[in-house]
């Protein structure tokens, strides 16, 4: 089979950790038998620097052909003073809108040879960390009506979290879909007890439940899940919640992992087609050092091998050598906790060795 794949390398690290990541992607082509066609997409401060504005309409053409787009970062201080619509985070709020990709996988896994780097306790890091994140992607606060105005005290601003029965309903199913591929368990985060928009969120999720029997369902409050998810983690296996809450939960879950450098994610619409991508940023302070570990990027194209096309005995076999290697003992600066460590470009061709 042949794959077309628009590369979004980004600015900062985002082009050393998608070059490893394709060195990744031409090997499993080259063990398994697959061609994996690549295009390569401006988008972020490089494209504003170059077409003076974040998303080009030929980048996001090249990512609307494609059967996947794999995203390394974009955003540095350089873009910082620019005003929002110029933004270089614009150009992956227009990928998304425009490629319909609601849903936002985020998996969180610590490994066992990297509980050491982990803020967690040995006997709660022991008992694992194994959770997936499902977050709404393109609805609630973050699209709401907005404005700001005055009363009598003074200026004032606000926000609206909107949700539509529809929009639960449809990110509700990936939820439980997901559940029914991993450990058959759901918890629904919301803020029911204060919300009208929860309350519409917990309706239908039990609605939804009575049609996933398989799945063991419970809704957990969102300060709740705060906290359970650093008191025992090993409690969760998918989660899914709204884009509000979905954001800074999975911030918090990741750092359960002990390095941002290791977390890939996916964002999905209704076809097969995602965008793959690190959940860190651009980095820019290690950019152009080797420094920069590949595994979130090179982990994000094995999500994009799985939940894309469909090749999961590859994307295993990405995820089981990276481990490998870890297990091995290679670490990059940000896992080595001070001792011996690896360029991004000496793991990439340890992976590779491994698979
Ligand atoms: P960041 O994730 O880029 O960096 C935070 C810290 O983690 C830094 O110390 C960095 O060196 C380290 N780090 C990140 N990725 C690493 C990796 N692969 N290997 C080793 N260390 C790594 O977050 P930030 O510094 O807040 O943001 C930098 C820029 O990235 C900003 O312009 C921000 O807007 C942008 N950003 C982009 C995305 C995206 O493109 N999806 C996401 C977050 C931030």
């Amino acid at each position: 089979m042949t794959y077309r794949i628009t590369l979004v390398p980004g600015d900062g690290i985002g082009p050393e950790i998608v070059d490893s990541a394709v060195r990744v992607l031409n090997a499993v082509g080259q063990k398994y038998g697959h061609a994996f066609v690549y295009d390569t997409a401006l988008a972020g401060g490089c494209a504003i620097d170059r077409f003076g504005e974040p998303l080009p309409d030929e980048s996001l053409r090249k990512c609307l052909d494609s059967d996947s787009v794999l995203l390394g970062a974009v955003g540095g201080p350089k873009w910082d003073g620019l005003p929002g619509h110029l933004r270089p985070e614009r150009a992956l709020l227009g990928i998304r809108k425009e490629l319909g990709l609601f849903a936002n996988l985020r998996p969180v896994k610590l490994m066992k040879v990297l509980a050491d780097a982990s803020p967690l306790r040995a006997d709660v890091a022991g008992r694992g960390v194994d959770l997936l994140i499902v977050r709404e992607l393109t609805g609630g606060m973050y699209f709401g009506p907005r404005g700001r105005g005055r009363d009598e005290t003074g200026e004032n601003a606000f926000d609206t979290e909107i949700y539509s029965r529809a929009e639960i309903e449809r990110i509700g199913r990936v939820g439980f879909k997901t559940a029914r591929k991993r450990g058959k368990k759901l918890t629904s985060v919301d803020k029911a007890n204060v919300l009208e928009s929860s309350r519409l969120w917990r309706e239908t999720m039990h609605e939804l439940a009575l049609e996933y029997p398989d799945i063991a369902y419970t809704d957990m409050l969102v300060d709740n899940c705060a906290m359970q998810l650093i008191r025992d983690p090993s409690q969760f296996d998918v989660i899914v919640t709204s884009n509000l809450f979905g954001d800074i939960l999975s911030d918090e879950a990741s750092q359960l992992t002990g390095s941002i450098g290791l977390l890939a994610s996916a964002s999905l619409g209704a076809g097969t087609r995602g965008m793959y991508e690190p959940i860190h940023g651009s980095a820019p302070d290690i950019a152009g050092q080797g420094v920069a570990n590949p595994i979130a990027t090179i982990l994000s194209a094995a999500m994009m091998l799985n939940l894309s096309f469909g090749l999961k005995r590859e994307a295993d076999a990405v995820e089981t050598a990276v481990e490998a290697v870890l297990a091995a003992g290679a670490r990059t600066r940000d896992i080595a906790a001070g001792g011996a460590y690896v360029t991004g470009a000496e793991m990439t061709e340890r992976i590779i060795k491994a698979l």
